[in-house]
């Protein structure tokens, strides 16, 4: 059997001025320097934003986080159907349905939570709505807490968004 030698190429030796980076050190600071005088002068061109003090406002069709729409007398539109609770792949929508003291409507939601943290945003519950009683138009897309139970959002939360 014949042996294949193989030859490796291996990068030149530096010199020490190479070796301690000196020179792409003060290339980095010039760049940096560059985007920080024209950042300076040109402080409306700046992609960045000051969060949380200022926030990007989204376009119209950007789904944030959810709200119920309510009727003229401020009941939720909501008639407890289960259309939103059962398309969502998330299975993070809880709804109890009560009776509804008002004769032209069968049924209203007693209970309607959203577990924030399990949904993934995908809007499916607004699709299945025939009522058109819940939408993603908050443009709130930031929902910091620091527990767990604050980011279940109950209907009383949700009818106020
Ligand atoms: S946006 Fe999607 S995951 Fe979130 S509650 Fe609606 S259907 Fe469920
Ligand atoms: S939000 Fe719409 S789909 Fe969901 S239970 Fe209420 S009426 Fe039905």
């Amino acid at each position: 059997m014949a042996i294949r030698v193989v030859k490796v190429a291996r990068p030149e030796k530096m010199s020490f001025g190479e070796s301690v980076y000196l020179l792409e050190i003060v290339k980095g600071l010039g760049v940096t320097m560059r985007h920080f005088l024209r950042n300076m002068a040109r402080q409306e061109n700046i992609p960045t934003i000051e969060y949380p003090e200022v926030r990007r406002v989204m376009p119209a069709r950007f789904r944030g986080c959810h709200r119920l729409m309510k009727r003229p007398g401020g009941a939720p539109r909501c008639v407890a159907c289960y259309m939103c609770a059962t398309a969502c792949p998330a299975k993070c929508i809880t709804i109890v349905a009560g009776e509804s003291p008002d004769p032209k409507i069968e049924k209203y939601p007693v209970r309607f939570d959203i577990d924030m943290l399990r949904c993934v945003f995908c809007g499916q519950c607004v699709e299945a709505c025939p009522v058109d009683a819940i939408r993603m138009d908050t443009g709130w897309y930031t929902m910091p807490e620091n527990t767990r139970e604050k980011l279940i959002y109950t209907i009383d939360m949700l009818l106020e968004k």
